[in-house]
């Protein structure tokens, strides 16, 4: 049964992340009523990441330490914490917004969608029967299972470039595969994995099957130049190629871009009045700690806003 309340937060933030901890951390200091509602844990993807260098203040964080201090932070204030929570159902369109949880029902004001991206699946044979047994979406959990093994990671961006790197502190051999012959991934990062002599780059292929026998023990790849198909001998797949936003429980409210990222404008609006989304679930340019962080302000900035224009106008 739903746990019904009549209290009504001046804003609910979905998803306890760096852009959701920041957009708390201005609801708070503006004096909002506020909540945030998270799945897992509050502290977000960069939980995942090994080493952050390029948040503005520290030349290198663990990503772990980095929400560990973002969280300390908004423990200061008086925030509402709902972790653990699985979002049933929304209601963003009414002027008091609903969000189901599986046992509670929440009233707000407005929303700040904070829900972020997870990561994209090859779709090949091998891969989803795999996951656990060789096949991984995070090499900073499970890295250390590949003391002195083989693994290959997969795609050109910075998370491929890292992770690879990552992965060389276990592994005696991390493939690199890429469908083209050029990284997007920044410069220096690709200095560090061409200087890296456990790692091989294997360009211009594809993974097209995980092959597996209890655990996975080889890929089949193709050269999309010449279509020749070859076996490589590998413990470990680590896909790394690209992100899709946590949207499932929006879709049809807000206004979502052709992969599914949430449009807003530069105040971080929504097509929806009073709600605002941020960090990896939008359609932005860039998709960093920092930038997350910088949503989040500028969100808790404009609901505060919201909130008040809406009094204004109760009182003419
Ligand atoms: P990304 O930048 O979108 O790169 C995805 C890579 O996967 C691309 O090289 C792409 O190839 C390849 N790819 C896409 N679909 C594929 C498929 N079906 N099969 C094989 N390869 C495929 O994604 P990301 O590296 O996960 O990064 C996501 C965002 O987070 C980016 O904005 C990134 O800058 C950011 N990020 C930043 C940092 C940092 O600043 N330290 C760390 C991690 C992530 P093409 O190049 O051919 O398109």
């Amino acid at each position: 049964m739903d746990k019904k309340t009549d209290k009504v937060f001046d804003c609910i933030i979905l998803g306890g992340g760096p852009a959701g901890l920041s957009s708390a951390l201005y609801c708070a200091r503006a004096n909002l009523k506020t909540a945030i509602v998270d799945i897992s844990t509050l502290g977000g993807t960069p939980f995942n990441y090994c080493e952050i260098e390029n948040y503005l203040g520290f030349n290198k964080i663990e990503g772990s330490e980095l929400c560990e201090k973002f969280e300390q932070h908004v423990d200061n204030f008086n925030i509402e914490k709902f972790p653990f929570e699985e979002i049933q159902s929304v209601d963003l369109v009414s002027a008091i917004k609903k969000i189901k949880t599986l046992d509670k029902e929440l009233l707000a004001k407005t929303v700040i969608i904070a829900t972020g991206a997870k990561a994209k699946k090859l779709g090949v044979k091998g891969e989803l029967e795999n996951i656990g047994k060789g096949v991984s979406y995070c090499a900073v959990c499970d890295g250390a299972f590949y003391k002195d093994k083989v693994t290959a990671v997969v795609g050109g961006g910075n998370s491929a470039l890292e992770e690879a790197l990552y992965l060389t502190r276990f592994a005696k051999k991390v493939y690199l595969i890429h469908r083209r012959d050029k990284f997007r991934a920044d410069e220096i990062i690709q200095k560090r994995v061409l200087d890296n002599k456990k790692i091989e780059l294997i360009l211009n292929s594809t993974i097209e099957e995980i092959i597996a026998d209890k655990k996975v023990k080889e890929i089949r790849i193709k050269n999309v130049l010449s279509n020749k198909t070859t076996t490589l001998k590998t413990d470990g797949v680590f896909p790394y190629i690209g992100l899709e936003p946590n949207v499932e429980q929006f879709i049809a409210q807000v206004e979502q871009d052709k992969q599914g990222f949430i449009k807003t404008d530069c105040a971080m609006k929504t097509s929806v009045e009073g709600v605002f989304a941020i960090g990896d679930v939008r359609n932005t340019p860039l998709r960093q700690v920092i930038t997350a962080v910088s949503d989040g302000a500028i969100a808790g900035v404009e609901a505060s806003k919201y909130i008040i224009n809406q009094k204004e106008a109760v009182v003419k």
